[in-house]
């Protein structure tokens, strides 16, 4: 067999999506789309635009992935360029300690970088298939925190629809080790409170206002249906070792 070129081999890489690294076993830490090589570069999104359907649209994806996330990459490398070392780094010892970005920079790193962040991660949570409802040491977790799977649901369904404007719903496991449900504004990270992401909402318009128009609530009601519960196990075994 030819042995592949280095130019090959990266190419390779580039085609493996997250969900190939993340099945290993690894979390998003440690995620391709986080390392600058030599710039951050948009995540392939892990299955069809229109996979998502009836919960969202193929439209919707095509423009959320295509345009949103691509902006977000866009404008974190444009932000970064001339700080090659702090982009070697990586983006999440950044958006951990935004104080060490310099002050010029530094929303563009939070609005973007966390923009580039929280939808890799989103378009890694969701999938046709995986379980519906958690297992394991996450579903226990979470019916010890929530008392049900479905009063967790109904506390995660109302913090989404508070979200003044635009932002993002979470479940975390914040620094103390235990489940809460959080809201980030904008394109802020859980990362930013110290915490880990083991579910993630995005409900800014873009993500549902094609098919939900002003009715958030529906779209925040329908999502569980798309969310695969096997990724936020992942996460959450990652988060507590
Ligand atoms: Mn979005």
């Amino acid at each position: 067999m030819k042995r592949a070129s280095r130019r090959e081999f990266l190419g390779l890489l580039a085609s493996i999506p997250v969900s190939a690294i993340l099945a290993k076993g690894e979390a998003t830490t440690s995620s391709r789309a986080f390392e600058a090589q030599p710039s951050f570069a948009l995540p392939p999104l892990p299955y069809p635009y229109e996979a998502l359907e009836p919960v969202i649209d193929a439209q919707t994806m095509r423009l959320h992935h295509d345009k949103h996330h691509a902006a977000y990459v866009e404008n974190l490398n444009k932000a970064l360029a001339g700080y090659p070392g702090l982009a070697k780094e990586g983006l999440e010892p950044l958006l951990r300690d935004l104080e060490r970005v310099p002050e010029s920079i530094r929303m563009a790193v939070r609005n973007h970088g966390g923009g580039h962040w929280n939808h890799t991660l989103f378009w890694e949570l969701m999938s046709p298939g995986g379980a519906k409802e958690p297992q394991g040491k996450l579903g226990d977790a979470i019916r010890s925190s929530f008392s049900s799977f479905e009063k967790f649901r109904e506390q995660f369904e109302l913090a989404g629809l508070k979200v003044f404007g635009s932002g993002w719903v979470w479940l975390v496991v914040n620094k103390e080790k235990k489940l809460e449900i959080v809201t980030t504004p904008n394109q802020d990270t859980p990362l930013s409170m110290g915490a880990h992401a083991i579910i993630g909402n995005d409900v800014w318009e873009h993500a549902y206002y094609l098919k939900y128009q002003n009715r958030r609530g529906e779209y925040l009601k329908a999502w569980w249906q798309v969310l695969n519960w096997d990724v936020a196990a992942r996460y959450f075994d990652h988060a507590m070792s």
